[in-house]
């Protein structure tokens, strides 16, 4: 395998989804809930990664080579999910992601929201 994010399109990475779910004949399970609670779980699996870690325990963990491939497959189940159900209800993901975000720019305007880690509403209320 010599895919890496400078030559793979995600176009790409939705149709080798597309292929290993067809070749499984998994389409069948996969309705708009179940492919949600699939996300969710796979997030779920890459928070165990970190449960009652402290940040020094993750500091390390994230440099331990087997370690860091782990959390990397996880993310990778992540994006599988995210990308299944973008092509299932046929989101262009590419262009979904850069609306969305505008609109986290715009709710997080530079001036003030940088190097500040208050919710977007919270900003909101200061601007009060
Ligand atoms: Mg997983």
């Amino acid at each position: 395998m010599n895919t890496t994010d400078q030559t793979c399109t995600i176009a790409q990475l939705k149709e080798q989804i597309r292929n290993f779910v067809k070749e499984r004949d998994w389409e069948q399970f996969h309705t708009p809930k179940d492919l949600a609670i699939g996300l969710s779980v796979e997030a779920a699996e890459l928070l165990e990664h970190f449960r009652f870690q402290s940040e020094a325990d993750i500091a390390a963990r994230l440099k331990d080579e087997a370690s860091l491939k782990d959390i990397g497959h996880e993310l990778a189940d992540i994006l599988y999910f995210v990308l299944l159900m973008s092509d299932r209800f046929g989101l262009d993901t590419a262009s979904t992601f850069e609306e969305k975000l505008k609109i986290s720019a715009a709710r997080y305007p530079i001036a003030e929201a940088r190097g500040k880690n208050l919710k977007y509403t919270e900003l909101e209320q200061e601007r009060e």
